[in-house]
């Protein structure tokens, strides 16, 4: 099973509730919560974060068809595996990361595990720490290929967010 805090590989995890989201943490991430009696199963909701991200990229894509010259930047989707990464590669736990940009580890958790989005501030703070690049400008979609926008599935989101 997978940590959702660390994303650590374990053959067993617990079910705490941090601040009041329920995760599968490993043994060593419990700490970090409250643990719940509840076993949880697969989650088979959408993270609200995530089905939020889905509904502003549809938002933004149609906003695109109409000002598709204007190449603005915008927050990259595999933030959370780039934030870990940077950090993992620094030898950083991500406690080390928080007190670096002066938030606490709950907050790191979240972002790396997708169920927060950033906001300018804190995307800032990020790429400074890490010495990464969380923006990039938004390829131009044209009108043809927006029809086709529909394709992208939450399913096709959560994949790329498993990815390892
Ligand atoms: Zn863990």
């Amino acid at each position: 099973m997978l940590c959702e805090l660390c994303g650590a590989e374990v053959a067993r995890t617990k079910t705490i509730s941090v601040e009041g989201t329920v995760l599968a943490a490993c043994p060593s991430c419990a700490r970090f919560g409250a643990e719940v009696n509840a076993p949880v199963g697969p989650r088979r909701t959408t993270p609200p974060a995530i089905a939020e991200r889905l509904q502003a990229r549809q938002r933004r894509m149609t906003e695109k068809d109409l000002y598709a010259q204007s190449g603005e930047e915008d927050l990259v989707d595999d933030y959370a595996m780039r934030i870990r990464k940077a950090r993992e590669v620094r030898g950083w736990k991500q406690a080390d990361l928080g007190m670096k940009i002066n938030e606490r580890v709950t907050i790191i958790a979240k972002l790396e595990s997708g169920q927060m989005v950033p906001n300018e501030d804190l995307i800032r703070r990020l790429e400074r720490a890490l010495d990464i690049t969380l923006k990039e400008k938004v390829p131009v979609v044209s009108a043809k290929k927006a029809t086709t926008r529909e394709a992208v599935t939450l399913g096709d989101l959560l994949e790329r967010d498993d990815e390892e």
